[in-house]
């Protein structure tokens, strides 16, 4: 079948990283390269990739990129994913080579990320044109890479190379939407008509997420029940009606994992390994985390409660520290790391120093100890007021760590409601977004905890679930099969 399919992106792990998106890149060209598909990925050539990467080839030099008035020269580089699928970089100084990938986190993106971005997107022709290939379908991701769409529609598919091309565009968070001053709009050599309502204008300014979501021929995000939610204004970000518009053509395909980094059974970060049929390991693991994280002996005969991740609004951690006054009058323990937004992480560094035999809070980006966190801890919070998809709920449910989630986004399609649906239920869920709720579930969660018979045999379950990136990429394998089997010309 061999169906030829170009990722354009900004991130792809290991090259470049700064969130979910980078894993997502990487894994399902991967697995789409498992089914049969001639998969590959075109990528920034950042500062931080090269130390990443472990060899690379010269593919073209000096390749025009038309940047509004001016044509500026890049080049591409040829490697390798680990498993195989070609990554291109291009590679263009002036806008990669930077201490980060899109901004300085205090000032917000860099100003010439319209730039930095046409070029990338404009790249997607010369480098299908260098390599004598073109793709049936391209598949962008996130408003950095969304351009493609529009050129794809004004410009490319008039040649004979890309007349076949159909357009996927993934909306990884629409709270990113690569918003800009008007002028902007000037930089990406577009018709005028593009500059509409109809088009990237959003109240005056460029937006350049609304390029994909005008003029892709298909839209998904990363889960189905996300897909639905930002056609409401409460998710939409202000671009609700435009996406309510593409409803036909929107659906939405929840990620996988990647579950050999992330299996109990294999796992070296952890003090014993464990699965759904051998949990003594789980214990063994929990007495460990327990100990390194400092907690006294009474700590052992508590439920563990766990929380990973940016500390960020859209976490809901407003909720859990609403009730945390509540929480902690419960016999429980809490550990919770993370780092992000400076007045959160001073609140919950507070609670960590007035309680410190109950809470424990770690402050920064610890890989290693998010694994022994998933492996150790009974019950995993995920309290998210949204969540396109989210993966450590699924990594929870891997580990047996039964999570207590809001019913919004991925978390509401990964997570059965053991309430709802005592005979398949894997975690706890609450619907309305209100602490009152929030905690409700937990005390459901800690009323099982004090079952042992159902909590074991609710681990088990959760632990036999399907998230693997093979399930997700074979999703998308049909998805691309019904764009390419439309006749084209009808849309
Ligand atoms: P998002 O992409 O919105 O940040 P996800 O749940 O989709 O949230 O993915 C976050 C990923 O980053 C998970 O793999 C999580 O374990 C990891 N992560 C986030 N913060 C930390 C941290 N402080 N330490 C270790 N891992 C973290």
């Amino acid at each position: 079948m061999n169906l030829p399919v170009l990722f354009c992106a900004s991130e792809a792990v290991p090259f470049a990283q700064t969130g979910g998106l980078g894993d997502v890149v990487t894994a399902l060209t991967d697995a789409l390269r498992g089914l049969g598909c001639d998969s590959r990925i075109l990528l920034p050539f950042y500062r931080e990739t090269r130390d990443r990467i472990q060899a690379a080839s010269p593919l073209a030099e000096n390749i025009p990129l038309q940047i509004g008035d001016r044509t500026v020269t890049g080049h591409f580089w040829e490697t390798k994913t680990a498993a195989g699928t070609p990554v291109y970089l291009l590679e263009k100084d002036e806008f990669f080579d930077r201490s980060h990938l899109y901004g300085n986190p205090r000032r917000g993106d860099y100003e010439d990320s319209p730039e930095r971005f046409t070029a990338l997107s404009r790249a997607v022709h010369a480098l299908c044109t260098s390599l004598d290939w073109a793709p049936r379908v391209l598949h962008l991701h996130d408003w950095q890479s969304a351009l493609g769409a529009a050129y794809l529609r004004f410009f490319w598919r008039q040649e004979k190379r890309f007349a076949a091309t159909r357009c996927l565009f993934t909306i990884h968070n629409l709270g990113y939407q690569g918003l800009f001053p008007a002028p902007a709009f000037r930089l990406t050599g577009l018709p005028w008509e593009a500059f509409t309502m109809h088009g990237l204008e959003f109240w005056g300014q460029c937006n350049l997420l609304k390029a994909g979501i005008k003029y892709a021929d298909r839209l998904n995000t990363v889960s189905p029940k996300y897909s639905l939610e930002i056609q409401t204004p409460e998710f939409g970000f202000g671009l609700d009606q435009d996406l309510y518009a593409r409803r036909p053509d929107l659906s939405g395909i929840l990620n996988g994992i990647a579950d050999d980094v992330w299996n109990p059974a294999t796992d070296p970060h952890l003090k014993a390994p464990f699965d759904a049929d051998h949990l003594n390991g789980k214990w063994l693991c929990k007495l460990a985390l327990l100990k390194e994280l400092g907690f006294g002996n009474a700590a052992r005969g508590r439920p563990l409660l766990a929380m990973v991740g940016r500390l960020a609004a859209q976490k809901g951690l407003d909720l859990l520290l609403e009730i945390l006054p509540d929480l902690l009058s419960r016999p429980l323990s809490m550990v919770i790391l993370g780092s992000g937004d400076p007045a959160l992480q001073q609140q919950l560094r507070s609670a960590a120093t007035a309680h410190p035999e109950q809470i424990k809070v770690v402050i920064g980006f610890d890989d290693p100890l998010a694994h022994r966190i998933e492996a150790g801890a009974d019950f995993f919070l995920m309290p998210s007021r949204y969540e396109p998809c989210g993966l450590n709920q699924m990594y929870s449910l891997r580990y047996g760590t039964l999570p207590v989630v809001h019913a919004v986004g991925g978390l509401d399609d990964s997570v059965r409601d053991l309430d709802r649906d005592p005979d398949q239920g894997t975690g706890f869920k609450f619907y309305r977004y209100a602490s009152a709720d929030f905690l409700a579930a937990i005390d459901a969660a800690l009323t099982l905890y004090g079952n042992p018979t159902a909590r074991r045999d609710l681990r088990k379950r959760a632990m036999r679930q399907d998230f693997s990136w093979q399930r997700s990429a074979r999703r998308y394998l049909d998805l691309y099969q019904e764009m390419t089997a439309q006749t084209h010309g009808d849309k």
